[in-house]
């Protein structure tokens, strides 16, 4: 379950930047493409956190859309799931958005 792995070392870099600050909400993105279910990660976060000092800090799942861009006519498509060809033209497609994972912000408590 690579949820678990992803949680690990989300956990590793909030508690850097946390450097000992009470984290109440942990803000992600995930790219569709990622082939992450967000409740997995939800679930595996509460796993990884539970005898640590990020213990009730939340997760936020921001889920990016896959974005396609048509190397025949340029044409840009949003989807649930990848596809191989152009809806227009079928031509081949590059992947545009859809791919990232990345901490975007943390909540911290007030001092
Ligand atoms: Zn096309």
């Amino acid at each position: 379950m690579h949820e678990l792995s992803i949680c690990s070392s989300i956990v590793g870099i909030v508690k850097k930047h946390a450097a000992g600050r009470e984290v109440r909400t942990v803000h992600v993105r995930i790219g569709a493409m990622r082939q992450i279910v967000p409740d997995t990660l939800t679930y595996c976060w509460s796993l990884v956190t539970e005898s640590s000092e990020l213990a009730g800090a939340e997760l936020a799942i921001e889920r990016i859309p896959a974005k396609i861009r048509c190397t025949s006519c340029g044409r840009e498509q949003v989807l649930d799931e990848l596809a191989m060809a152009c809806q227009e033209c079928t031509g081949s497609v590059d992947l545009v958005e859809g791919d990232e994972f990345m901490i975007t912000s943390l909540d911290l408590a007030e001092v």
